[in-house]
């Protein structure tokens, strides 16, 4: 099934799913992403064609230096689906020879990453084959490459200290926590970091959402510091694998930092019966700080095929944490839906009761802004 150019093609690995790395799913949204049993087209159940050579690495297998890019339509059966909004896959040979176009309409396929995207490669190796004259993702495309030199030293400054002092005060407020459980809270306490959880994975959605889909890297102070992080990762989606720990959860540490200074506020000034009558409270407010400060460091994980802990990858099994497969979706040009990226579990029912279209159309036509018009943009830059 190579396109046009065979030996562009790597040997076919032993027969893994394109988008199935590892352990069953467990989840009801994360069968939309991959054909199993039969491609769904035009509504109906096509029989399986014979399997065509798969052009991943088998995951979790050892290292490869270098990966072809190759058409994710090459990889994937004809009429095979890959996001939950795609009806079909363009054929072979036509999607990809041309140039890069502006938003689809919804519900249109739009094959526009290749498998390279979630056949990330080592932390620290970017092996891309640069193509002159033809659309490539990846650490070569022309936007990445801009947005990656706007990366400065003050913005690393903070994220240095951000990190430094969402830690200590995570650990200030998680000693005083201890001290003030009771076993008499103990189910108010389950069902306080349940919707601690939850609270995480909405806002990390809503923020995701905000960020991929209005403003622009030339918005001052937030452009570069806040919407360029989000432009970049989908024009390149490996390089985040590629950044150290400091620079994956500074943003994210940023932003905790205000509840968790408010929450160690309290434990030095509130008297200690106020605080007991508040502790369920507070671990809700705690689990919601920590998995909003995980957020990305999960989001890199899901992005990461080689070399993850075991725990890492029991968690995403077991859809504890955003799984690999599930993100994949996410993924898939022009980015409009599973923005929940904590723990993935909203982007299911929100993705069925449409609700960042909703969202979309409210603020189009309130403002009259496009949706995701400068992701666009910068995807289309390939010079
Ligand atoms: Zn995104
Ligand atoms: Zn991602």
């Amino acid at each position: 099934m190579c396109p046009r150019d065979a030996s562009r093609c790597v040997p076919a690995p032993p027969a893994t799913p394109l988008a199935a790395p590892s352990a069953s799913s467990h989840w009801p949204g994360d069968r939309a992403a991959v054909p199993t049993t039969g491609a769904r087209w035009r509504g109906r159940v096509q029989p399986r064609p014979p399997s065509p050579p798969l052009l991943l690495p088998a995951p979790r297998g050892p290292a490869r230096p270098h990966f072809p890019m190759l058409p994710r339509a090459a990889a994937l059966p004809p009429g095979a689906s890959v996001g939950p909004r795609r009806l079909s896959t363009p054929p072979i040979g036509t999607e990809e020879e041309q140039p890069p176009r502006g938003p689809e309409p919804r519900g249109r396929a739009m094959e526009s990453l290749p498998p390279r995207e979630e056949a990330a490669v080592p932390a620290g190796e970017a092996s891309e084959e640069p193509d002159s004259g033809s659309r490539r993702w990846g650490a070569q495309h022309a936007g990445a490459r801009e947005l990656a030199e706007l990366y400065s030293p003050g913005k690393r400054l903070q994220e240095w200290i951000s990190v430094i002092l969402c830690f200590s005060l995570i650990c200030f407020n998680f000693y005083n926590l201890l001290f003030y459980l009771r076993l008499e809270h103990t189910p108010s306490i389950i069902v306080g970091i349940f919707a601690g959880v939850i609270t995480a994975d909405f806002l990390s959605g809503l923020f995701h959402w905000g960020a991929d889909t209005w403003g622009s890297v030339e918005l001052p102070i937030v452009g570069k510091a806040f919407i360029r992080p989000f432009r970049e990762h989908h024009i390149d989606p490996t390089a985040i694998t590629r950044h150290d720990f400091i620079e994956t959860n500074g943003d994210n540490c940023f932003m905790t930092l205000v509840p968790l200074a408010n929450m160690a506020y309290k434990f030095v000034s509130f008297s200690p019966e106020a605080l007991y009558e508040t502790c369920p409270w507070e671990c809700y407010v705690f689990a919601l700080i920590i998995f909003i400060t995980m957020t990305n460091q999960i989001h890199k994980w899901s992005h990461t095929y080689f070399g993850l802990p075991r725990w890492v990858i029991f968690l995403q099994d077991w859809h504890v944490i955003l799984p690999r497969k599930h993100h994949r979706i996410h993924h898939v040009s022009p980015h409009e839906t599973y923005f929940c990226i904590t723990t993935g579990w909203l982007n299911y029912p929100l993705e069925k009761i449409g609700f960042w279209r909703c969202l979309e159309n409210m603020i189009q036509g309130l403002t009259g802004e496009k949706p995701r018009a400068d992701d666009m943009k910068w995807a289309q830059k390939i010079k």
